[in-house]
């Protein structure tokens, strides 16, 4: 495609990038897809499109509605600019406690935001039913639902699943991420399966969420705590049912830090810390699988999405991360 119709042919069709640290440490070859370079820089604006799309063909929104999502920012990110590209309006529901770019970027692109306290999920002030609350007493709204609308990972069997192989040639061994909706491990999960069922597929959890625990005991416990955003599920959504998991991993901050910092310092890539998370779950698993082995894993988003924090020394200090030495100034 040389030129693109509108912003929404631009999501998906990412690069996939060799990563050489990684590939150096596992003994193998490990590759990255290029999820911030959609045009909202994340892997979510691909969920954000088949959500908006899905609820289109089914008649459920009206042109001028309104599209409201409780989120990490992202998906957020995602949804306002399908709608401003459609012609809906968003409102966005956010904890507090993620980046100031993410709020920032939401009401650059015009959506209205309500950012709520963090809180656990089966309080009634969580971000996720706040936002369900908002959506059924706002007229012509629709409530986009991420968690469990499966149109979310529908998005990554057609979409990233099929691109990563096509791009690996259909040589690929393993394949990792983490889960916040879990639409991006099951979906390329099942993707992938579809096309080879013996392509290994890893969760690599953050300390925190629940998911490890239930795949490796069959219980739903969290231990511990992360700072990351968009990551760290403690329940099984509708996006997670059924998802093909072989195996798992538990990640620490301080592992995916390192990766985020040798990502940078040594690729040139400017990363979030899930895509650290996930980084360091692929040299576990290409380690795992052996000295030819082909895995892939997601660059969820841009770290120019969390200079306030990944990348501040003082932010690092407070959280007791590690500080590179050209950041600690
Ligand atoms: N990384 C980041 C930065 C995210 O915002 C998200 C989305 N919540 C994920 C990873 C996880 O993606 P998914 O929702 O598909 O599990």
């Amino acid at each position: 495609m040389q030129v693109a119709n509108d912003t929404i042919a631009l999501i998906g069709n990412t690069p996939l990038v060799r990563l050489k640290g990684p590939s150096a440490a596992a003994g193998c070859d490990i590759f990255g897809k290029c999820e911030f370079a959609n045009p909202g820089a994340s892997v979510k604006d691909r969920a954000a499109l088949f959500i908006v799309e899905d609820a289109e063909e089914r008649g459920l929104i009206e042109p001028g509605g309104t599209i409201v999502e409780g989120t990490a920012g992202n998906t957020g990110i995602g949804l306002a600019l399908v709608a401003n590209a459609k012609g809906y309006k968003t409102i966005i529901v956010m904890p507090e406690t993620q980046s100031r770019e993410k709020m920032d970027t939401l009401r650059a692109l015009g959506a209205e935001l309500v950012l709520v306290p963090a809180a656990p999920y089966s309080n009634p002030g969580h971000f996720v039913h706040t936002s369900r609350r908002i959506a059924e007493e706002t007229p012509n709204a629709i409530w986009a639902n991420q968690f469990d609308n499966i149109a979310n990972r529908r998005a990554h069997i057609v979409g990233t699943a099929e691109e990563i192989w096509t791009q690996m040639e259909g040589r690929i061994d393993g394949f990792t991420c983490a889960a916040g909706t879990g639409g991006t491990i099951a979906g390329v999960g099942l993707g992938l399966k579809e096309k080879d069922e013996k392509v290994r597929i890893a969760l690599s959890d953050p300390h925190g969420a629940a998911l490890y625990n239930y795949y490796a005991h069959g219980e739903l416990k969290a231990e511990g705590s992360s700072v990351a955003e968009g990551i760290g599920q403690g329940r099984i959504t509708a996006n997670l049912e059924g998802a093909p998991i072989d195996t798992q991993f538990r990640i620490s901050d301080e592992e995916g830090m390192e990766w985020v910092r040798r990502l940078l310092a040594e690729e040139g890539l400017c990363l979030g810390l899930s895509s650290g998370i996930n980084v360091a779950g692929a040299v576990r698993l290409g380690r795992e699988l052996g000295p030819d082995a082909r895995v892939a894993t997601i660059l969820c988003d841009t770290g120019f999405r969390y200079l306030s924090t990944l990348y501040n020394a003082e932010w690092l200090r407070l959280k007791g991360l590690a500080v590179p030495e050209w950041l600690d100034v």
